[in-house]
C-alpha cells in the first residue's frame, strides 16, 4: 500500500502525467483518479481501489455480487428475456443492434441482475445494476427487474440490497422509461408498507431517474467512496447556471454533508456493514414484534441489585450545584454512551433534505440483545469539536434527522430511547430560516403519536423546547445530576431579576434538578450517579444508564401500539396536575427507592 512499494511502472507513468494514460496494456491498467500504472492482480486484490490515490474503480456486477454475497450463495433469478423496442428507435443505428452490441461487451442480458443470495449468513434478495450496459440506463427491462426483485423481497420476507450505477433513464425506449420511475418507486413503497428493510448502495455513477426513484428510497442508503450522484449530471449544471461548481460536487462525501445520504464507506468496508445492518434488523422482523412486541419480551429480565440505577431517592442538591454538574465539560457525551452503555451502534447521518446536523446523532444500536434506535445531543469533547457540534445545539435539521429515524424506528417495530444534553435549540437567523419552531414541533407530535415504546433520558443539560424535542416519551429518565428547565438561569434571572449574576437565585426558585421532576412526576425515574457524578467514573454511569435502559424497555416491551398511546397521552395530559380527560390504565409510578 505503501508508496515505496510501487512497481517501477507506476513511477514512469507518474511523471508522465501530463500525457494521458495509455489505457491497458497487458497486466497494467491506469487509474481514472491519478493516473498511474497498477498492476492488475494487485488493483484485483485490493478490490478495484488504486493503492496510491483510493479511487475506487468502477467494478461489473458480478465482481460486486462476489464482493456483497457469501461465497457461492447467489442464485440468480431468471427473467424471460425481453428486448422491448416500443417505439422501434433509430438513431445513427437501430437499437436491437445495441441492445445485442450492449449483451455482448458486458455479458449480462440487461442493465441489472437480481437474484437471491446470504450476506454474513442473512438472506437477501440483490438487485444489481451493470453500468457496462448502455451505461446502466434504466428501460422497460430493468424496471421490471427491479420490481420483481422487490416482489420476491416482499414475498419471502427478505431484505432487498440493490446496488446502484446508472446514467438515468434509457432514451430510448422514450416516455415508457420515464415511467419505470413510478414503478420501481411504488414498489419500494410498498417493501416500506410491509416494514421490510432495503438498503441501496450508491456506487459511481448514479444519475437521473434511478437516483430520483428507486436508488434512494431505500430505507437506509449507502454511498461508496467518492461515487458522484445526483439528478442533472455535472456538465449540465454548470451550462446552465454558468458558474464554478463548488470542489466535490456530488460527491458521496458531498451527499453526506448536506444530509441526503446514511453513510458513506469504502469498499472494504461495505460488506461489514451491511452484516450489521442486517444482523440489527432481523431482531426487530420476527413475527413476535409484528404483532405488538417490540424489542423482544420474552427475554430474562435485567439484573436488579441494590445499588441500581433508582435504588435510592436522589440527593437533594442545590439547584444551582446540580446546574454546574450536568454542565461539567467532562461528563459523558451523548457517543461516549452509545459507545459504553450499548454493543453495538451504527450512526445514520441527515434529514435527506438539507444537512447532517453534528448536534444531533442517531442510529440503530443494541443493548443486551434488543436492538432500538438512538437518537442524541452530541455537544462534543474538546474545544474543536465543540464548535463543529455547535456546543449541541441543533438547528432544524438536527430535528428533522430526528424525526426521520423515528420513522425509521416505528417502521421497523424498534423501540426509541433518546439521549438529552444540549443547552436549547441553536438561536440564530439561519435557524428562523429553515423553520426551528416547526422542526421541534413536528418532533413533538411525531414522538407524541410514535407506535413504537420511546425511553428518554435526560443525561445533562436539559434547555428549554430545544431539549423536550427529545423528551416525548413513555418513560422519562432523569440522570441524578442532570436537570430540565424552561429556560437558562442565566436567562430568567436577566429577565426577572434584571441581572444574570442572580442565575443561583433562578435555579433555586425554578427548582431545577431531578428531585423536583421525580416529585412532580416528570420524571418516571432517576438514575444514580456514582460519587463524584458521571464525570468522575464514566464506566459506572455507562452500566448504570444501561440497566435502567434494559429495565424500562422490557417494562414496555410486552404493550401492544394503542396502549401504549394511550398511556402516553394520559401521562402527558396529567403533567401539571390537571387531566384533559378521565383516561384508565397503567402508569408508570414514579421510582424513589426498591
Ligand atoms: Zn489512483
Amino acid at each position: 500500500m505503501s508508496r515505496t512499494a510501487t512497481p517501477p511502472p507506476a513511477r514512469a507513468a507518474r511523471t508522465e502525467r501530463s500525457t494521458p494514460p495509455s489505457g491497458e496494456r497487458s497486466g497494467w491498467t491506469s487509474c481514472p483518479g491519478c493516473g498511474w500504472l497498477l498492476y492488475r492482480k494487485r488493483l484485483d486484490r485490493n478490490l478495484q481501489v488504486c493503492p496510491e490515490c483510493d479511487h475506487h474503480l468502477r467494478m461489473d456486477a458480478r465482481a460486486r455480487i462476489d464482493l456483497l454475497a457469501d461465497t457461492g450463495s447467489f442464485a440468480e433469478q431468471d427473467f424471460t428475456a425481453l428486448s422491448p423496442d416500443p417505439l422501434s428507435f433509430t438513431d445513427l443505428r437501430a437499437y436491437p443492434g445495441r441492445l445485442d452490441d450492449a449483451s455482448r461487451r458486458s455479458q449480462e442480458s440487461e442493465a441489472v441482475v437480481v437474484g437471491t443470495a446470504r450476506i454474513g449468513g442473512h438472506d437477501v434478495v440483490l438487485a444489481v445494476m451493470e453500468f457496462g450496459f448502455l451505461g446502466g440506463s434504466m428501460g422497460i427491462e430493468v424496471g421490471r427487474r427491479v420490481c420483481g426483485a422487490a416482489e420476491l423481497a416482499l414475498e419471502r420476507g427478505l431484505p432487498l440490497l440493490t446496488v446502484c450505477a446508472s446514467g438515468g433513464a434509457r432514451m430510448q425506449e422514450g416516455v415508457f422509461s420515464l415511467f419505470q420511475m413510478a414503478r420501481t418507486s411504488q414498489a419500494f413503497a410498498r417493501l416500506r408498507e410491509a416494514g421490510q428493510l432495503s438498503v441501496c448502495l450508491l456506487t459511481d455513477p448514479t444519475y437521473g431517474g434511478v437516483s430520483a426513484s428507486f436508488a434512494t428510497l431505500g430505507s437506509v442508503v449507502v454511498a461508496e467512496r467518492g461515487a458522484h450522484v445526483g439528478f442533472a449530471g455535472p456538465r449540465v449544471v454548470q451550462e446552465t447556471i454558468r458558474a464554478e461548481l463548488p470542489a466535490g460536487f456530488q460527491t458521496a462525501e458531498f451527499l453526506l454533508e448536506h444530509g441526503l445520504v446514511d453513510r458513506v464507506e469504502s469498499r472494504a468496508e461495505v460488506r461489514p456493514l451491511l452484516i450489521r445492518l442486517l444482523a440489527l434488523h432481523s431482531s426487530a422482523s420476527s413475527d413476535a414484534d409484528r404483532s405488538g412486541l417490540f424489542g423482544g419480551a420474552a427475554r430474562p429480565g435485567p439484573r436488579r441489585s441494590d445499588d441500581g440505577p433508582d435504588a435510592a431517592a436522589p440527593v437533594h442538591e442545590d439547584p444551582w450545584v446540580v446546574v454546574q454538574e450536568a454542565r461539567c465539560a467532562e461528563r459523558p457525551t451523548t457517543l461516549d454512551y452509545l459507545h459504553s452503555a450499548f454493543d453495538d451502534f451504527v450512526e445514520l447521518h441527515g434529514d435527506r433534505a438539507f444537512a447532517d446536523d453534528p448536534a444531533v446523532v442517531g442510529g440503530l444500536a443494541s443493548i443486551e440483545g434488543r436492538t432500538v434506535v438512538v437518537i442524541g445531543h452530541q455537544k462534543g469533547r474538546t474545544v474543536r469539536e465543540r464548535v463543529t457540534r455547535n456546543f449541541g445545539m441543533p438547528h432544524p435539521e438536527g430535528y428533522r434527522k430526528a424525526q426521520r429515524l423515528m420513522d425509521h424506528a416505528e417502521a421497523f417495530s424498534l423501540p426509541v430511547v433518546t439521549l438529552v444534553d444540549t443547552p436549547g435549540a441553536h438561536p440564530g437567523p439561519e435557524a428562523e430560516e429553515r423553520g426551528q419552531a416547526h422542526a421541534i414541533a413536528g418532533i413533538i407530535m411525531r414522538s407524541s403519536r410514535l407506535r413504537v415504546p420511546v425511553v428518554a433520558v435526560v443525561t445533562g443539560e436539559g434547555g428549554s423546547g430545544g431539549a423536550l424535542a427529545l423528551c416525548t416519551s413513555d418513560r422519562l429518565l432523569v440522570m441524578e445530576n442532570a436537570f430540565l428547565s424552561v429556560i437558562s438561569p442565566e436567562g430568567c434571572a436577566a429577565i426577572l431579576w434584571r441581572t444574570a449574576t442572580e442565575a443561583p437565585t433562578a435555579a433555586r426558585a425554578m427548582r431545577l434538578g431531578a428531585a423536583h421532576l421525580l416529585e412532580t412526576g416528570i420524571a418516571t425515574s432517576v438514575v444514580r450517579e456514582p460519587a463524584g457524578g458521571a464525570q468522575a467514573d464514566p464506566v459506572a454511569a455507562a452500566d448504570r444508564l444501561r440497566e435502567a435502559l434494559v429495565r424500562e424497555l422490557d417494562d414496555l416491551a410486552g404493550s401492544d401500539p394503542d396502549t401504549l398511546l394511550a398511556a402516553r397521552s394520559r401521562r402527558l395530559s396529567g403533567i401539571g396536575g390537571a387531566e384533559a380527560h378521565a383516561g384508565t390504565g397503567p402508569q408508570p409510578a414514579p421510582r424513589t427507592q426498591d
